[in-house]
Protein backbone atom coordinates (compact mmCIF):
# COMPACT_ATOMS: atom_id res chain seq x y z
CA UNK A 1 0.00 0.00 0.00
CA UNK A 2 1.41 3.57 -0.85
CA UNK A 3 0.60 6.50 1.15
CA UNK A 4 1.31 9.82 -0.11
CA UNK A 5 0.32 13.40 1.64
CA UNK A 6 -0.91 15.61 -1.06
CA UNK A 7 -2.59 19.29 -0.73
CA UNK A 8 -5.97 19.90 -2.41
CA UNK A 9 -6.98 23.14 -4.38
CA UNK A 10 -10.78 22.57 -3.45
CA UNK A 11 -12.98 20.34 -1.26
CA UNK A 12 -16.81 20.74 -1.75
CA UNK A 13 -18.71 19.50 -4.27
CA UNK A 14 -22.16 20.88 -5.28
CA UNK A 15 -24.48 18.16 -5.82
CA UNK A 16 -26.38 17.93 -9.34
CA UNK A 17 -29.27 18.16 -7.49
CA UNK A 18 -30.91 20.28 -4.92
CA UNK A 19 -33.45 18.57 -3.64
CA UNK A 20 -31.52 14.96 -3.66
CA UNK A 21 -33.52 11.90 -2.98
CA UNK A 22 -31.00 9.12 -1.97
CA UNK A 23 -28.80 10.88 0.97
CA UNK A 24 -30.30 14.33 1.08
CA UNK A 25 -27.32 16.30 1.23
CA UNK A 26 -26.58 19.18 -1.12
CA UNK A 27 -23.02 19.35 -0.57
CA UNK A 28 -20.03 16.47 -0.61
CA UNK A 29 -16.19 15.75 0.21
CA UNK A 30 -13.82 13.44 -0.12
CA UNK A 31 -11.08 13.43 2.42
CA UNK A 32 -8.31 10.99 0.55
CA UNK A 33 -8.32 10.20 -3.31
CA UNK A 34 -8.35 6.14 -3.28
CA UNK A 35 -9.70 3.67 -1.14
CA UNK A 36 -7.62 0.59 0.53
CA UNK A 37 -11.09 -1.13 1.66
CA UNK A 38 -11.20 -2.84 -1.84
CA UNK A 39 -14.23 -3.11 -2.57
CA UNK A 40 -14.64 -5.36 -5.47
CA UNK A 41 -17.49 -3.48 -7.00
CA UNK A 42 -16.05 -0.02 -6.72
CA UNK A 43 -16.86 2.43 -8.76
CA UNK A 44 -13.93 4.55 -8.04
CA UNK A 45 -11.65 2.51 -9.84
CA UNK A 46 -13.23 3.26 -13.12
CA UNK A 47 -11.54 5.17 -15.66
CA UNK A 48 -13.99 8.04 -15.46
CA UNK A 49 -12.35 8.80 -12.22
CA UNK A 50 -8.84 9.31 -13.43
CA UNK A 51 -7.52 7.82 -10.11
CA UNK A 52 -4.62 5.47 -11.21
CA UNK A 53 -4.37 2.76 -8.69
CA UNK A 54 -7.52 3.26 -7.06
CA UNK A 55 -7.22 0.73 -4.04
CA UNK A 56 -3.63 0.46 -3.33
CA UNK A 57 -2.47 4.36 -3.67
CA UNK A 58 -4.06 6.41 -1.48
CA UNK A 59 -3.72 10.11 -1.37
CA UNK A 60 -4.43 11.93 1.70
CA UNK A 61 -5.44 15.72 1.79
CA UNK A 62 -3.64 16.90 4.51
CA UNK A 63 -4.82 20.54 4.34
CA UNK A 64 -8.73 19.41 3.98
CA UNK A 65 -9.86 20.90 7.10
CA UNK A 66 -8.16 24.27 6.19
CA UNK A 67 -10.11 24.57 2.77
CA UNK A 68 -13.00 23.21 3.94
CA UNK A 69 -13.01 26.19 6.23
CA UNK A 70 -12.12 28.69 3.75
CA UNK A 71 -14.72 27.15 0.87
CA UNK A 72 -17.17 27.71 3.75
CA UNK A 73 -16.48 31.25 4.63
CA UNK A 74 -16.74 31.75 0.51
CA UNK A 75 -20.74 30.25 1.09
CA UNK A 76 -21.13 32.40 3.58
CA UNK A 77 -20.95 31.01 6.71
CA UNK A 78 -19.66 31.87 9.63
CA UNK A 79 -17.78 29.63 12.74
CA UNK A 80 -18.95 30.00 15.92
CA UNK A 81 -16.39 32.18 17.36
CA UNK A 82 -17.53 34.51 14.37
CA UNK A 83 -21.29 33.69 15.51
CA UNK A 84 -20.37 34.93 19.17
CA UNK A 85 -18.64 38.53 18.04
CA UNK A 86 -22.44 38.81 15.84
CA UNK A 87 -24.26 38.51 19.07
CA UNK A 88 -22.80 42.44 18.52
CA UNK A 89 -25.66 42.88 16.45
CA UNK A 90 -27.92 42.76 19.44
CA UNK A 91 -26.72 46.66 20.63
CA UNK A 92 -27.93 47.50 16.93
CA UNK A 93 -31.28 49.20 16.26
CA UNK A 94 -33.53 46.21 15.27
CA UNK A 95 -33.83 46.57 11.46
CA UNK A 96 -30.42 46.26 10.82
CA UNK A 97 -29.87 43.05 13.25
CA UNK A 98 -32.98 41.93 11.23
CA UNK A 99 -30.77 42.79 8.35
CA UNK A 100 -27.73 40.51 9.30
CA UNK A 101 -30.01 37.69 10.29
CA UNK A 102 -31.55 37.30 7.10
CA UNK A 103 -28.45 37.65 4.93
CA UNK A 104 -27.28 34.49 7.21
CA UNK A 105 -26.87 31.73 4.02
CA UNK A 106 -29.42 28.89 4.50
CA UNK A 107 -27.99 25.73 6.29
CA UNK A 108 -25.95 23.24 3.97
CA UNK A 109 -26.11 19.25 3.96
CA UNK A 110 -22.66 18.07 4.01
CA UNK A 111 -21.90 14.37 2.94
CA UNK A 112 -18.53 14.32 4.69
CA UNK A 113 -17.26 10.82 3.36
CA UNK A 114 -18.38 8.04 0.83
CA UNK A 115 -18.57 9.45 -2.64
CA UNK A 116 -15.54 7.98 -4.46
CA UNK A 117 -13.60 7.34 -1.15
CA UNK A 118 -14.37 5.45 2.63
CA UNK A 119 -13.35 8.72 5.10
CA UNK A 120 -12.50 6.62 7.97
CA UNK A 121 -10.34 3.84 5.73
CA UNK A 122 -7.04 2.53 7.46
CA UNK A 123 -5.17 5.89 6.99
CA UNK A 124 -7.94 7.75 8.90
CA UNK A 125 -5.88 5.96 12.12
CA UNK A 126 -3.17 8.04 12.12
CA UNK A 127 -4.07 11.42 9.82
CA UNK A 128 -7.32 12.23 11.10
CA UNK A 129 -8.48 14.30 8.66
CA UNK A 130 -12.19 13.14 8.84
CA UNK A 131 -11.81 14.17 12.48
CA UNK A 132 -10.62 17.36 11.76
CA UNK A 133 -13.31 17.89 9.01
CA UNK A 134 -15.95 16.84 11.61
CA UNK A 135 -14.16 19.52 13.81
CA UNK A 136 -14.64 22.32 11.15
CA UNK A 137 -18.22 21.16 10.74
CA UNK A 138 -19.07 21.72 14.38
CA UNK A 139 -17.27 24.53 14.83
CA UNK A 140 -19.34 26.07 11.84
CA UNK A 141 -22.30 24.18 13.45
CA UNK A 142 -23.22 22.31 10.09
CA UNK A 143 -24.64 19.20 9.74
CA UNK A 144 -23.13 15.98 8.46
CA UNK A 145 -23.74 12.74 6.62
CA UNK A 146 -21.46 9.87 6.71
CA UNK A 147 -21.52 6.90 4.29
CA UNK A 148 -18.72 4.59 5.11
CA UNK A 149 -17.74 1.06 5.81
CA UNK A 150 -15.55 0.96 8.84
CA UNK A 151 -16.16 0.97 12.98
CA UNK A 152 -13.30 3.38 12.89
CA UNK A 153 -16.33 6.33 12.69
CA UNK A 154 -16.71 5.16 16.91
CA UNK A 155 -13.75 6.46 17.35
CA UNK A 156 -15.36 10.41 16.65
CA UNK A 157 -18.06 9.49 18.75
CA UNK A 158 -17.62 12.49 21.16
CA UNK A 159 -17.67 14.93 18.37
CA UNK A 160 -20.48 13.19 16.51
CA UNK A 161 -22.47 13.79 19.66
CA UNK A 162 -21.86 17.33 19.75
CA UNK A 163 -22.57 17.98 16.50
CA UNK A 164 -25.85 16.14 17.04
CA UNK A 165 -26.87 18.83 19.34
CA UNK A 166 -26.36 21.67 17.36
CA UNK A 167 -27.05 21.05 13.91
CA UNK A 168 -27.75 16.88 13.29
CA UNK A 169 -25.11 13.68 13.00
CA UNK A 170 -25.96 11.13 10.28
CA UNK A 171 -23.85 7.61 10.24
CA UNK A 172 -25.22 5.80 7.42
CA UNK A 173 -22.98 2.22 7.17
CA UNK A 174 -23.14 0.37 3.91
CA UNK A 175 -23.99 -3.12 4.32
CA UNK A 176 -24.33 -5.40 1.34
CA UNK A 177 -23.86 -9.03 2.29
CA UNK A 178 -25.09 -10.73 5.55
CA UNK A 179 -22.81 -13.56 5.15
CA UNK A 180 -19.45 -12.43 6.59
CA UNK A 181 -17.59 -15.09 4.52
CA UNK A 182 -18.86 -13.51 0.96
CA UNK A 183 -18.11 -9.58 2.58
CA UNK A 184 -14.55 -10.82 2.93
CA UNK A 185 -14.41 -11.75 -0.55
CA UNK A 186 -16.36 -8.80 -1.88
CA UNK A 187 -15.02 -6.30 0.61
CA UNK A 188 -11.87 -7.44 1.91
CA UNK A 189 -10.52 -4.62 3.64
CA UNK A 190 -13.58 -3.09 5.36
CA UNK A 191 -14.78 -4.00 8.95
CA UNK A 192 -16.57 -7.01 8.99
CA UNK A 193 -20.53 -7.35 8.55
CA UNK A 194 -21.31 -7.92 12.47
CA UNK A 195 -18.93 -4.93 13.18
CA UNK A 196 -20.76 -2.92 11.15
CA UNK A 197 -23.95 -3.45 12.44
CA UNK A 198 -22.63 -3.49 16.05
CA UNK A 199 -21.11 0.09 15.64
CA UNK A 200 -24.60 1.33 14.02
CA UNK A 201 -25.94 0.36 17.16
CA UNK A 202 -23.76 2.02 19.57
CA UNK A 203 -24.13 5.08 17.66
CA UNK A 204 -28.27 4.54 17.40
CA UNK A 205 -27.63 3.97 21.39
CA UNK A 206 -25.84 7.31 21.67
CA UNK A 207 -28.90 9.30 19.79
CA UNK A 208 -27.12 9.85 16.68
CA UNK A 209 -29.14 9.68 13.16
CA UNK A 210 -27.96 6.31 11.19
CA UNK A 211 -29.78 3.96 8.90
CA UNK A 212 -27.82 1.28 6.61
CA UNK A 213 -27.21 1.47 3.35
CA UNK A 214 -27.83 -1.75 1.32
CA UNK A 215 -26.35 -0.76 -1.96
CA UNK A 216 -24.91 -2.54 -4.14
CA UNK A 217 -26.69 -5.32 -3.79
CA UNK A 218 -24.30 -8.03 -5.93
CA UNK A 219 -26.11 -9.84 -8.25
CA UNK A 220 -26.83 -13.36 -8.02
CA UNK A 221 -24.41 -13.05 -4.76
CA UNK A 222 -26.56 -10.71 -2.60
CA UNK A 223 -29.74 -11.23 -4.33
CA UNK A 224 -31.26 -14.27 -2.36
CA UNK A 225 -34.62 -13.54 0.16
CA UNK A 226 -32.19 -15.05 2.54
CA UNK A 227 -29.67 -12.11 2.00
CA UNK A 228 -31.84 -9.24 2.31
CA UNK A 229 -33.98 -10.62 4.84
CA UNK A 230 -31.34 -11.15 6.82
CA UNK A 231 -29.52 -7.35 6.40
CA UNK A 232 -33.06 -5.88 6.88
CA UNK A 233 -33.48 -7.56 10.38
CA UNK A 234 -30.12 -6.78 11.50
CA UNK A 235 -30.25 -3.11 10.72
CA UNK A 236 -34.33 -3.39 12.60
CA UNK A 237 -32.44 -4.89 15.50
CA UNK A 238 -29.01 -2.23 15.95
CA UNK A 239 -32.07 0.28 15.86
CA UNK A 240 -31.24 1.77 12.29
CA UNK A 241 -34.00 4.40 10.61
CA UNK A 242 -34.15 2.75 7.41
CA UNK A 243 -32.08 -0.19 5.26
CA UNK A 244 -32.13 1.26 1.52
CA UNK A 245 -31.76 -1.62 -1.17
CA UNK A 246 -30.46 -0.84 -4.57
CA UNK A 247 -28.86 -2.43 -7.36
CA UNK A 248 -25.37 -2.40 -8.75
CA UNK A 249 -23.69 -0.66 -12.03
CA UNK A 250 -20.55 -1.38 -13.35
CA UNK A 251 -18.77 0.99 -16.08
CA UNK A 252 -16.61 -0.86 -18.77
CA UNK A 253 -13.02 -0.63 -18.08
CA UNK A 254 -11.21 -1.10 -15.04
CA UNK A 255 -13.95 -1.43 -12.92
CA UNK A 256 -15.56 -4.33 -15.15
CA UNK A 257 -12.56 -6.42 -15.48
CA UNK A 258 -11.23 -6.24 -11.92
CA UNK A 259 -14.68 -7.49 -10.46
CA UNK A 260 -14.99 -10.21 -12.97
CA UNK A 261 -11.82 -11.32 -12.94
CA UNK A 262 -12.39 -11.72 -9.04
CA UNK A 263 -16.16 -12.98 -10.19
CA UNK A 264 -14.51 -15.94 -12.22
CA UNK A 265 -11.56 -16.76 -9.44
CA UNK A 266 -14.47 -17.03 -6.13
CA UNK A 267 -17.63 -17.70 -8.15
CA UNK A 268 -17.23 -19.52 -11.34
CA UNK A 269 -20.44 -20.89 -11.07
CA UNK A 270 -22.43 -17.27 -10.94
CA UNK A 271 -19.70 -15.44 -13.43
CA UNK A 272 -21.69 -15.97 -16.97
CA UNK A 273 -24.60 -15.28 -15.05
CA UNK A 274 -23.61 -12.08 -14.21
CA UNK A 275 -21.62 -10.73 -17.11
CA UNK A 276 -24.76 -11.22 -19.45
CA UNK A 277 -26.49 -8.68 -17.04
CA UNK A 278 -23.62 -6.05 -18.47
CA UNK A 279 -23.28 -7.25 -21.34
CA UNK A 280 -24.24 -3.84 -23.72
CA UNK A 281 -21.22 -2.16 -22.40
CA UNK A 282 -23.20 1.25 -21.79
CA UNK A 283 -20.66 4.07 -20.00
CA UNK A 284 -22.75 4.36 -17.16
CA UNK A 285 -22.70 0.79 -16.22
CA UNK A 286 -26.31 -0.41 -15.75
CA UNK A 287 -27.57 -3.20 -15.84
CA UNK A 288 -29.74 -4.90 -18.46
CA UNK A 289 -32.79 -4.69 -16.33
CA UNK A 290 -34.63 -7.67 -18.17
CA UNK A 291 -31.27 -10.03 -17.39
CA UNK A 292 -31.35 -9.15 -13.50
CA UNK A 293 -32.81 -11.85 -10.95
CA UNK A 294 -34.49 -9.93 -9.43
CA UNK A 295 -35.67 -6.18 -8.92
CA UNK A 296 -33.92 -5.18 -6.09
CA UNK A 297 -35.30 -2.62 -4.74
CA UNK A 298 -39.10 -3.52 -5.41
CA UNK A 299 -38.15 -6.97 -3.40
CA UNK A 300 -36.69 -4.85 -0.52
CA UNK A 301 -39.89 -2.60 -0.18
CA UNK A 302 -41.32 -5.88 0.71
CA UNK A 303 -38.95 -7.09 3.02
CA UNK A 304 -38.87 -3.94 4.56
CA UNK A 305 -42.69 -3.97 4.72
CA UNK A 306 -42.52 -7.66 6.62
CA UNK A 307 -39.72 -6.74 9.19
CA UNK A 308 -40.72 -3.71 10.11
CA UNK A 309 -38.55 -1.24 8.91
CA UNK A 310 -38.58 2.18 6.55
CA UNK A 311 -37.14 1.50 3.14
CA UNK A 312 -35.89 5.10 2.38
CA UNK A 313 -33.11 6.86 3.92
CA UNK A 314 -34.59 9.52 6.08
CA UNK A 315 -34.53 13.45 5.46
CA UNK A 316 -33.37 15.26 8.37
CA UNK A 317 -34.81 18.40 9.79
CA UNK A 318 -32.64 21.49 9.14
CA UNK A 319 -32.06 23.96 11.91
CA UNK A 320 -34.97 26.28 12.13
CA UNK A 321 -36.94 24.55 9.01
CA UNK A 322 -40.25 25.44 9.59
CA UNK A 323 -42.03 21.99 10.66
CA UNK A 324 -44.68 21.98 7.90
CA UNK A 325 -42.04 22.15 5.13
CA UNK A 326 -39.80 19.97 6.62
CA UNK A 327 -43.19 17.27 6.43
CA UNK A 328 -44.19 18.05 3.06
CA UNK A 329 -40.75 17.87 1.65
CA UNK A 330 -40.00 14.96 2.92
CA UNK A 331 -42.89 13.54 1.41
CA UNK A 332 -42.49 14.97 -2.07
CA UNK A 333 -39.20 13.25 -1.96
CA UNK A 334 -40.50 9.81 -1.11
CA UNK A 335 -42.86 9.99 -3.82
CA UNK A 336 -40.60 11.16 -6.39
CA UNK A 337 -38.50 7.99 -5.16
CA UNK A 338 -40.62 5.81 -5.36
CA UNK A 339 -41.86 7.00 -8.98
CA UNK A 340 -39.21 6.94 -10.15
CA UNK A 341 -36.60 4.24 -8.85
CA UNK A 342 -39.35 1.51 -8.23
CA UNK A 343 -42.09 2.12 -10.81
CA UNK A 344 -40.16 3.40 -13.45
CA UNK A 345 -42.62 6.13 -14.11
CA UNK A 346 -41.49 9.06 -16.70
CA UNK A 347 -39.66 11.75 -15.35
CA UNK A 348 -42.59 13.77 -16.85
CA UNK A 349 -44.85 12.48 -13.76
CA UNK A 350 -41.98 12.99 -11.26
CA UNK A 351 -41.15 16.53 -12.09
CA UNK A 352 -44.16 18.50 -10.39
CA UNK A 353 -43.14 17.06 -7.21
CA UNK A 354 -39.29 17.26 -7.87
CA UNK A 355 -39.71 21.05 -9.16
CA UNK A 356 -41.73 21.89 -5.65
CA UNK A 357 -38.96 20.03 -3.56
CA UNK A 358 -36.62 22.16 -5.10
CA UNK A 359 -38.55 25.18 -4.11
CA UNK A 360 -38.88 24.18 0.04
CA UNK A 361 -35.52 23.46 -0.02
CA UNK A 362 -34.24 26.80 -1.09
CA UNK A 363 -36.72 28.04 1.59
CA UNK A 364 -40.57 29.06 1.36
CA UNK A 365 -42.52 30.56 3.89
CA UNK A 366 -44.10 28.80 6.28
CA UNK A 367 -46.59 26.50 4.91
CA UNK A 368 -48.84 26.01 7.34
CA UNK A 369 -49.55 29.72 7.29
CA UNK A 370 -49.85 30.06 3.94
CA UNK A 371 -52.39 27.40 4.23
CA UNK A 372 -54.14 28.61 7.01
CA UNK A 373 -54.24 32.47 5.02
CA UNK A 374 -55.65 30.27 2.37
CA UNK A 375 -52.36 31.42 -0.01
CA UNK A 376 -50.56 27.77 -0.88
CA UNK A 377 -51.41 28.16 -4.07
CA UNK A 378 -50.46 31.54 -5.17
CA UNK A 379 -47.79 31.42 -2.45
CA UNK A 380 -46.05 28.52 -4.16
CA UNK A 381 -47.10 28.65 -7.51
CA UNK A 382 -48.68 25.44 -8.36
CA UNK A 383 -51.43 23.79 -9.47
CA UNK A 384 -55.03 22.58 -7.51
CA UNK A 385 -53.99 19.08 -7.71
CA UNK A 386 -50.34 19.78 -6.17
CA UNK A 387 -51.98 22.34 -3.70
CA UNK A 388 -54.57 19.69 -2.60
CA UNK A 389 -51.59 17.40 -2.10
CA UNK A 390 -49.44 20.18 0.24
CA UNK A 391 -52.44 20.37 1.93
CA UNK A 392 -53.26 16.68 2.85
CA UNK A 393 -49.30 16.19 4.21
CA UNK A 394 -49.70 19.36 6.37
CA UNK A 395 -53.00 18.11 8.28
CA UNK A 396 -52.80 14.37 8.29
CA UNK A 397 -48.86 13.71 7.34
CA UNK A 398 -49.75 11.71 4.43
CA UNK A 399 -51.70 12.58 0.87
CA UNK A 400 -53.74 10.12 -1.24
CA UNK A 401 -51.28 10.26 -3.90
CA UNK A 402 -48.53 8.57 -2.05
CA UNK A 403 -51.21 5.97 -0.33
CA UNK A 404 -51.97 5.04 -4.22
CA UNK A 405 -48.18 4.99 -5.10
CA UNK A 406 -48.17 2.53 -2.07
CA UNK A 407 -51.01 0.28 -3.29
CA UNK A 408 -49.34 0.22 -6.84
CA UNK A 409 -45.96 -0.89 -5.49
CA UNK A 410 -47.93 -3.82 -3.58
CA UNK A 411 -49.81 -5.10 -6.72
CA UNK A 412 -46.44 -4.43 -8.29
CA UNK A 413 -44.65 -6.88 -6.15
CA UNK A 414 -47.21 -9.66 -6.40
CA UNK A 415 -47.22 -9.55 -10.03
CA UNK A 416 -43.18 -10.51 -9.40
CA UNK A 417 -42.88 -12.49 -6.86
CA UNK A 418 -41.92 -14.95 -9.08
CA UNK A 419 -38.31 -13.04 -9.46
CA UNK A 420 -37.72 -13.91 -5.93
CA UNK A 421 -34.68 -16.23 -5.64
CA UNK A 422 -33.71 -18.08 -2.85
CA UNK A 423 -29.88 -19.31 -1.89
CA UNK A 424 -30.84 -22.76 -3.06
CA UNK A 425 -31.98 -21.51 -6.22
CA UNK A 426 -29.23 -18.74 -6.42
CA UNK A 427 -26.54 -21.86 -6.64
CA UNK A 428 -25.47 -21.58 -3.13
S1 LIG B 1 -15.46 1.63 0.77
FE1 LIG B 1 -16.45 2.67 -0.93
S2 LIG B 1 -14.85 3.93 -1.84
FE2 LIG B 1 -13.84 2.40 -0.55
S3 LIG B 1 -13.34 0.73 -1.93
FE3 LIG B 1 -15.32 0.28 -0.97
S4 LIG B 1 -16.83 1.07 -2.42
FE4 LIG B 1 -14.86 2.00 -2.95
Amino acid sequence: MRYECVKAKSLLSKREMLAEDWFHINRSLNAYRGCEHGCVYCDGMSEYYHVDNFTSHIRIKENAPEILRKELRKLGFSSQQELETETLWSFLPEDDATRLTMNTPRRIVIGVCGGVSDGYQPAEKEHKITRQILETLLDFRLPAMILTKSDLVLRDIDLLKDLNEVAFANVVFTITLHDDNKRKIIEPRASSTPDRFAALKELRKAGIFGGVMATPIVPWIGTTYENMEGLAREARAAGAEFILFGGMTLKPGRQKDHFLSVIRRHFPEKADKIRSIYADDNRYGNPMWKRQPINTMLLGHEICKKVGIRDRSVRHKLPSEHEANYQVLGILLDIVFYQRYMLGRPWSMCKPFHDLSIKLEKGVEDLKVLLEEGRLREGLSINDELASIVRQIIERGTCQYMENLLSNLSEYEIENQALVISDEESGD
